[in-house]
């Protein structure tokens, strides 16, 4: 079986590139140049480098002692919440960013929805000193104050989303609107796994760092470099991307991808795309999508921004669909309480989306040499008002 994408950028039935016309050159510049960037020594240099002197990692694989006592298997983090910025989407960034010198872009554009990848963005952009212009719904503004102030610090212009929900999907939509009006001079920067060929398979790459870590932690801590079990959550999907990427071809290892359930899969505020979604196109792949019978895109709910989004990345419906990745979901409630659980028995306060992969540690059954890695994928200092509310802290 064959999870990677193919010559015409498809994983199975899913993937592809459903673009307007006027963005034919920039995807298909894109195409045919980035592999041949990412392969190049000189290009790998600068990316390991930043990756080890600007993010810190390589990021620790640690044995979570009292949370492998109460479940009953060894239960191991990989530590992403350490990278600068606090979460797994820098490594994307800085892939991306050095894509775009490379293409000789002097303005980078990017959507973001909690504002993780918008921070993400504007640092990578700092970085470079090149101009950066993020698209943020004015919801999302109005409720993420933090991260708008770090991208302005950085240097970045955000710019609100008014139409539709003002959330996420419509920033993606001005972001894409954006870069069909600049097609010469832009490089659009996005967040996960999602978009038109080679978005997927590029963002996949940047994030396959963290399953290329793991392997060799493993080896050295084990004495074998494949787990039983791999968990990560998924909204677009892209550090579960990262955490299954060297994985994929080991059969006997585990995938389990955990979606938002929000209030409940049957609850109509939900974000468990696999569960409730069909075959679709959205923001220029064909994957699943949470839509009405007559194919408008239906608003997803989770309490963490970061996953909630409508759709999942083309090559997660493939691993859907081919079984080769298990798909769950978990609700507000259960995540919240495994957010609260990991800070009492590890000191680590998780992201709240990070806090529904942990959530599905309950619902497993383990031998007791089981070997379990979960992608740590983000910390909750963003989160720390949701949860002082939820928990009346
Ligand atoms: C953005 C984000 C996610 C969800 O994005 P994916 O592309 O599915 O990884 C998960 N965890 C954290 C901490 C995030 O910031």
């Amino acid at each position: 079986m064959n999870y990677q994408v193919d010559e015409k950028g498809y994983y199975g039935v899913f993937g592809g590139a459903y673009i307007p016309e006027m963005l034919y050159p920039n995807i298909k510049e894109l195409r045919e140049k980035y592999l041949e960037f990412i392969e190049d020594p000189k290009f790998q240099e600068e990316y390991v480098m930043l990756l080890k002197d600007y993010v810190g990692r390589p990021s620790p694989l640690f044995l979570a002692e009292r949370l492998s006592k109460k479940y009953g298997a060894k239960i191991y983090l990989k530590r992403e919440d350490l990278n600068h910025t606090g979460a797994h989407k820098i490594n994307n960034t800085v892939g991306q960013i050095l894509v775009a010198e490379r293409l000789g872009k002097k303005r980078i554009i990017a959507e973001t929805g909690a504002g993780q990848h918008g921070v993400a963005t504007a640092t990578v952009c700092a970085l470079k000193g090149l101009e950066c212009i993020v698209y943020m719904g004015a919801v999302d503004i109005e409720r993420q104050a933090p991260n708008v102030a770090r991208m302005k610090m950085m240097g970045a212009t955000v710019i609100p989303a008014t139409s539709g929900s003002q959330t996420l999907k419509d920033a993606t939509n001005e972001a894409l609107r954006d870069w069909i009006n600049h097609p010469t001079d832009t490089h659009y920067i996005l967040g996960s796994v999602v978009g038109p060929h080679p978005y997927p398979d590029m963002v996949a790459r940047f994030q396959s760092i963290i399953s290329e870590e793991t392997k060799w932690q493993l080896q050295e801590k084990t004495g074998k470099s494949t787990p039983d079990y791999v968990l990560a959550c998924v909204g677009g999907g892209s550090n579960a991307m990262g955490m299954f990427y060297h994985f994929l071809n080991d059969e006997d290892v585990k995938l389990i991808a955990v979606e938002a359930a929000g209030k409940g899969v049957d609850s109509g505020e939900s974000a468990a795309t696999t569960l409730l979604g069909k075959e679709g196109v959205l923001h220029g792949s064909r994957s699943l999508v949470m839509q009405t019978e007559d194919g408008q895109v239906v608003e997803p709910y989770s309490i963490s921004a970061g996953l909630d989004y409508p759709g999942i990345g083309p090559q997660h419906a493939h691993l859907f669909t081919s079984r080769r990745a298990l798909y769950v979901s978990i609700t507000d409630d259960e995540a919240m309480q495994a957010g609260m659980e990991l800070s009492k028995l590890e000191g680590i306060i998780p992201a709240i989306e990070t806090a529904h992969a942990l959530a599905y540690l309950d619902k497993m059954k383990f031998k007791e040499d089981d070997v379990v890695v979960v992608c740590l994928s983000g910390r909750g200092d963003k989160d720390l008002d949701t949860y002082m509310k939820y928990f009346g802290l």
